[in-house]
Formats: C-alpha cells, structure tokens, sequence
C-alpha cells in the first residue's frame, strides 16, 4: 500500500509516503520525507508565524510528496489508470498548536476527498513511540518520548499506551531551548546544548524525579541563574544535560522495572542527543534490555512516522468520517484506541 502522511504539529510542515506492508520493517518498505523547517527569526516558536509557514510550505510538501507516489505509482504492476496514487490520507490531529492542526487536517480532508480515499487521524506522540516499534522489531517495548513539547514514559497494557511518567510542566526539549534563548541562542537550543556540552565540567543543578513523574522548569531556572552569576557556559550546559538525561533514564528504567519489558525504544526530537542514548544504551545494557533508537529523520517531527503509523492504523480500517475528523490539540496518547495491535493481550 502506498500512505500519504502529513505532520505539522509545530514547526515540520512535511509530507511523507509510506510503500509497504504497514506490519514490521522490510527491505521491500520505503518512506519517502519531504520537509520545511520552520525557523524563528528570534526568540522560541510563535504559534501565529508557525501557522503562517504551515498555510505556505504544507501544499508545496504535499505537492512534493504526491509526486513521489505517482512515481511509485508508475512502477507498481497493479496500478491502473485512473486509480489514485495512495490508498490514504493520514495526518497528525493532536498535540500541538490549534493554528498549525488546522491548517494539516485541512489540507489531509481536501486530499482525501479530491483522491477519494480514506482519511486517518493520527496521535503525533503515538506516532514518536509507534515508529520505534515498528523498525525495531520489538514487540512490547517500553517508549521514552523525549520532544519538544512532551515528555513521556508509555507502556502499552490491554489496548491502550499507557502513560507511566510524564513531565510536571514543561516538556523537555522546551525546557532546554528556553534556557537557550536566555543565554541568546537562536532556537532550536538542543543541538548548541549538546555542542558546547561537550567542554564541560559538573555543576550542582537541581534533580526533580516524584515516583513516576519528572520536572524541568526549577532545573531550568537555576541553568538560567547559573548563567546569570558567571558560571562558564560550558558547565551549565554539560549540568543541564547530565541531570535532565539522568532524570529521564531513571524513569526509564523503572518503568522497565515495573512493566518486565526487557526493550526500550527512544522518540522524539531531543532523542537526537547522542548523551541521552548513551546513557539510556548503558542503562539497558547493565539490566540485559534491548535499547533501540530510529534515525534521527525519524526522531525529530517528521510525516514519514505519521505514514508508517497511518498505514498500521488503515490496514486495521480504523479510519475517520470527514464530519468526524476534528483536530484536538491536547490530544494524549492513552486517549487512543490501539487497534492495529488487537489480539495482543498485554
Ligand atoms: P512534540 O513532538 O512534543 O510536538 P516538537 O514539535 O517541539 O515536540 P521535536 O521535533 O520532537 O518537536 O523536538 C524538537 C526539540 O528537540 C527542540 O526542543 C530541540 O531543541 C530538541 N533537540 C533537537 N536536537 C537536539 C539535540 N541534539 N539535543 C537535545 N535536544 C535536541
């Protein structure tokens, strides 16, 4: 089957298409990602320019991505004329900026409807964990989602991902990058973080892990105040990642600990951290777990984990009435029926 995805949750306006089976990786699969980054010229993401950027770049992205497909289209022996070039639409519905999803679900209903195809709404941080899943192999990993806006440790039980842990406040990536703009960096702060990081020494930062649950905005404060009193850039950075990393490993191998899961897969956009898989790599392989994170296409936001999910959830026939495909910007993961794994009873 070939998917058309669409994402544009925040910041990625992208379109992808999925050619495969939809069930777990093969070399017979390929995902095809056309991505425009939205930049700020300053400051962090502002909801009404990301929207600005998503009504220019989502129809170019789609353009792009759908003459990929035709292409496809072209090759495959059981296309005949006439037939649309993908079998559907899928599109991230939630969460993120209500300006941004409008613009997305817009674009995926008009795509739907002029192909006459399905249409299928999908949950973008399910999708962070899914794609995970779906290229490891693993059958019932444990998730840490660690992106921009989010933070969470899933497990899925009786049809449903389940939220072990999650952020207090502010998700992490977030946290990070609003620490970069008090020092003047421009956004996205992760990746300077992790450079400057790199000429570090330890400093004494807070460490906030309640049971489950984790907190970013007092660590971020006193990374802000270190700044502030002269402390060498350097060390701050090097702190605030060895104390937000270890915070997140820790939940992490609880939640492995509680669950029996021996796997653990990594999503999200400050995945990319090679700090962060170190650890969580040396975490799993101290308890004899499995540790798998996506490349970093897949990390960050991008369509193509939208499509491969989409099509999991098109061979399943879990699809949406166009009357019924509202967006839904808080939209959590334990909200979503799993039904691409029924039969499974854990
Ligand atoms: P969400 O998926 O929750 O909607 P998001 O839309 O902000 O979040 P992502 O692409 O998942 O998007 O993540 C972006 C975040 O990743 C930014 O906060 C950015 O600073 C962070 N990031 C990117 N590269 C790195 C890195 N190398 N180290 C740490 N953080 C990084």
């Amino acid at each position: 089957m070939r998917v058309l995805g669409i994402e544009g949750t925040a910041w990625a306006a992208s379109a992808a298409v999925y050619d495969g089976e939809g069930d777990s990786e093969s070399e017979d699969e390929s995902v095809f990602i056309e991505t425009d980054a939205y930049q700020p010229e300053s400051g962090g993401i502002h909801p009404r320019e990301a929207a600005e950027h998503m009504g220019e770049h989502v129809p170019e992205v789609v353009q792009t991505a759908l003459a990929h497909a035709r292409d496809l289209a072209a090759e495959d022996p059981t296309h005949e004329d006439g037939d649309p070039p993908v079998d559907c639409v899928t599109f991230s519905r939630g969460p993120g900026l209500g300006p941004c999803l409008r613009i997305v679900g817009t674009a995926a209903r008009s795509v739907a409807q002029r192909f006459d195809v399905p249409l299928v709404g999908v949950n973008h941080m399910v999708a962070h964990l899914e794609i995970g899943r779906h290229q490891s192999g693993f059958a019932s990993p444990v998730c840490l989602n660690a992106s921009g806006a989010n933070a969470h440790i899933l497990g899925y039980r009786n049809g449903r991902y389940r939220v072990l842990g999650e952020t207090m406040d502010t998700g992490v990536g977030n946290a990070i990058d609003k620490f970069t703009r008090h020092v003047g960096w421009s956004h996205p702060g992760g990746p300077k973080v992790e450079n400057a990081a790199k000429d570090g020494e330890y400093l004494d930062l807070p460490y906030v892990v309640k049971g489950m649950d984790f907190s970013f905005s007092g660590i971020m404060s006193a990374a802000k105040q270190a700044y502030d009193r002269g402390e060498e850039i350097e060390d701050v950075c090097f702190a605030l990642q060895e104390n937000v990393f270890a915070m997140l490993t820790e939940v992490a191998e609880r939640a492995l600990s509680l669950t029996g899961s021996d796997e653990l897969v990594l999503g999200g956009g400050v995945g990319q951290n090679e700090r962060l898989r170190e650890m969580l790599g040396e975490m799993c392989a101290q308890r004899g777990a499995q540790f798998y994170a996506p490349d970093n296409r897949f990390l960050r936001d991008n369509a193509g984990m939208i499509a491969v999910l989409g099509a999991k959830m098109y061979a399943a026939g879990d699809t949406l009435a166009i009357e019924d495909s509202q967006i839904d910007s808080n939209f959590r993961p334990d909200q979503v029926p799993v039904t691409w794994r029924s039969g499974e009873s854990v």
